[in-house]
């Protein structure tokens, strides 16, 4: 799967042996991967499985954007995958994609979950939702704005403010109510903290199952993987402790983000890497994304897992995330100013 930093050397004979299979070796795509090898890598084989084309893929949890931006003409990227619209955003801020207009991908991708001058496209859709304690929580239906209200005083976890996840909600807030309103609104969610945001969204959860808060917020995948983990059992009994609720369900719907793909702006296989982002909005790739990791299909009539489906259905926000990444910056500096954090 990673780069081969050296071809392996083979002789004379077997070069003439194998000259149709090294032809066809010769056809491959390199991607710059913030997501994660187990989630990808199904995605890559059925790919390849189809196309002949090989797969090289770079993971790294930070830094591919500066990297892609450093190699410059000479980077062997030739597509990035990321999550977030932030991160998409920043990519093409940086200049190191370049437009795509292709039909196939257009019409498998509706137009609110891409760029709409095709720099970036939304392969998944997550919610930011609330998490609430089976036993402690007895209301069904919450909005975001609630998160201020005083009767969560002392009961709610979350991650840093300035993690992506919570910029993009904060981001949405500054859309839809104005930069003063959602400033009132933030210094009134870090009024009613359970405690000082630290660790991922799993652990905001864990907090609901240790009993020091009644409401998290995190994103509905985590649900899929806790219930899922074999490896730390024990965040199943996290899970058991919450249930979903998806906030704003009866006015303008949950806040949602995407994870998505950007054509490198000097691909050297652009035509492999077309064909992969291609392959990643069909039928296929949406349904694998949505079952390994629990995530929302971007392309209509793809079916969700029956385990997120367990989570009940949901209307999403729709207003577009081009204009929540735009309020990024002013979320960001909105955290600074009610010290969040802190
Ligand atoms: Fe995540």
């Amino acid at each position: 799967m990673l780069f081969r930093l050296t071809r392996p050397l083979v002789g004379l004979a077997a070069i003439l042996l194998a000259g149709a299979a090294s032809a066809q070796a010769a056809e491959e795509v390199n991607v710059y991967s913030y997501r994660q090898p187990f989630l990808v890598k199904p995605l890559f084989d059925a790919f390849t499985a189809e196309t002949g084309i090989t797969v090289n893929t770079i993971f790294a949890e930070k830094g591919l954007i500066e990297r892609m931006a450093q190699e410059g003409r000479n980077s062997p990227a030739d597509v990035l995958l990321t999550v977030d619209i932030g991160r998409l955003t920043e990519a093409v801020k940086q200049g190191v994609t370049q437009p795509l207009e292709s039909g196939v991908v257009n019409a498998n991708i509706p137009e609110a979950w891409r760029d709409p001058a095709g720099h970036w496209f939304g392969l998944t859709r997550r919610a930011r939702v609330v998490y609430a304690s089976i036993d402690r929580v007895k209301q069904d239906s919450i909005t975001y704005e609630e998160l201020a209200d005083p009767k969560w005083k002392g009961r709610i976890c979350i991650r840093s403010g300035q993690h992506v996840y919570n910029l993009a909600l904060i981001a949405s807030m500054i859309v839809h109510h104005g930069v003063d309103e959602a400033r009132t609104w933030l210094q009134g969610v870090k009024d009613n903290l359970a405690r000082k945001p630290a660790g991922g969204d799993r652990q905001q959860v864990k907090g609901i199952y240790s009993g020091e808060c009644d409401i998290a917020v995190a994103n509905t995948y985590y649900m899929g993987k806790m219930q899922t983990n074999e490896e730390n059992p024990e965040e199943k009994e996290w899970a058991a402790s919450a249930r979903i609720l998806f906030p704003n369900s009866d006015d303008r719907g949950t806040h949602v983000n995407i994870s998505g793909v950007v054509l490198a702006k000097y691909a050297p296989n652009r035509d492999n890497a077309v064909k992969l982002i291609e392959f990643l909005s069909s039928d296929e790739a949406q349904r694998i994304y949505a079952e390994t990791n629990f995530e929302y299909p971007v392309k209509p009539g793809v079916p969700w897992s029956d385990r997120v489906k367990s989570w009940g259905e949901f209307k999403a926000d729709t207003i577009s995330l081009d204009r929540i990444a735009k309020a990024r910056d002013a979320a960001s500096k909105l955290v600074d100013e009610v010290r969040f954090n802190e």
